[in-house]
């Protein structure tokens, strides 16, 4: 069993592998990378790979130990996910009355016991120190056989004295190719693949929201709209269309569509195979644009959207953000 069932992490699983092999597995661990690429599964491979009497430190994939644990209901295996309401952190209270006691007590019938927390840096975020400061005081005195696993996708929102109690595992975002494989096994049409690849980030849950929605080809739309507002200098179509993205929930995928877009301008410009494009299932739309547009003005508006995707990280107005951006490339 292993690992070998979650496509395209080998490092990290070799790094598992191996303290699994010589019986020496952190206390706690930080797997960094994207959502949607293996983190959790990971996890849970993790636990049962210890856990399993029949193959130990392997996993047999059919044992009770481990059907319990992937049915969520073995005592030493337990999830903790963000709440969900307000900023969505756990709360000191929490941490003190159910994690501080489990940690005392566990492993209850097991040899080990493993604590996930995905999206730890929402659940545990830098600015509401005081429950971070309860969780690490319980990585600060490690009980034998009591794992933290924390997931994240951005480690720099947790305290620093919490990252470096764990040792870090890196997961990358996946390759074309898995991502494929993977839309291919949810029944995804082949049309819709393409696009939704181009847009997700290597992320196989942003893929399929992509591709169920058909929102990738919906993107596309988005950002050839705005190029066409900006190039013609429609100012009113611009102020709609900024209203309207500064309210979509999609807005950061629009954005990145658009960024893509021109990416894909300026390497068609310089003739890159078609191959290479991000939006290669429109092809013939790019080249078309590249003819008119210079590769220098494309790159300068990649430049342009990212910076714009700084600003918005740091609670800039989107509205008044977008116009910038928008009236800034005509
Ligand atoms: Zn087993």
């Amino acid at each position: 069993m292993g690992f070998s069932h979650i496509r395209a992490q080998e490092a990290a699983h070799a790094v598992l592998e191996n303290a699994l092999t010589h019986d020496k597995l952190a206390q706690a661990y930080l797997f960094v990378g994207p959502s949607g690429v293996g983190k959790q599964s990971t996890a849970l491979s993790l636990a049962r790979a210890r856990l399993c009497e029949v193959r130990p430190g392997e996993g047999c994939g059919s044992c009770e130990v481990e059907k319990r644990i992937d049915d969520g209901t073995h005592p030493d295996v337990r999830i903790f996910t963000p709440r969900d309401e307000g900023n969505r952190n756990l709360q000191v209270e929490f941490v003190r009355e159910e994690l501080l006691p489990l940690t005392k007590f566990a492993p209850f019938e097991a040899r080990a016991t493993f604590l996930i927390f995905p999206e730890a840096d929402v659940s545990f975020p830098v600015q509401h120190a005081e429950s971070a400061n309860a969780l690490l005081k319980t990585l600060e005195e490690p009980r034998p056989a009591v794992h933290f696993l924390l997931l994240s996708e951005r480690p720099d929102r947790l305290l620093p004295t919490i990252r470096s109690r764990c040792q870090r595992v890196r997961f990358s975002p996946l390759p074309a190719d898995v991502l494929e494989d993977i839309l291919a096994a949810h029944d995804v049409p082949a049309e819709s693949r393409a696009p939704a690849i181009a847009l997700c980030g290597g992320r196989a849950d942003r893929a399929l929201e992509l591709a169920e929605e058909d929102l990738a080809v919906r993107m596309l739309d988005v950002a050839v709209a705005v190029d066409r507002a900006v190039g013609e200098r429609k100012g009113g179509t611009l102020l709609e269309l900024c209203e309207s993205l500064a309210r979509d929930e999609h807005r950061d995928i629009a954005l990145e569509s658009l960024s893509l877009y021109y990416r894909d301008v300026a390497a068609a410009a310089l003739e890159v195979p078609d191959e290479q494009l991000a939006f290669r299932h429109r092809a013939e739309l790019i080249r078309e644009r590249a003819r008119t547009l210079a590769p220098a003005v494309a790159a300068e508006r990649v430049a342009a959207i990212a910076e714009l995707g700084e600003a918005l990280e740091r609670n800039a107005n989107p509205q008044v953000a977008l116009e910038g951006l928008f009236f800034g490339m005509s």
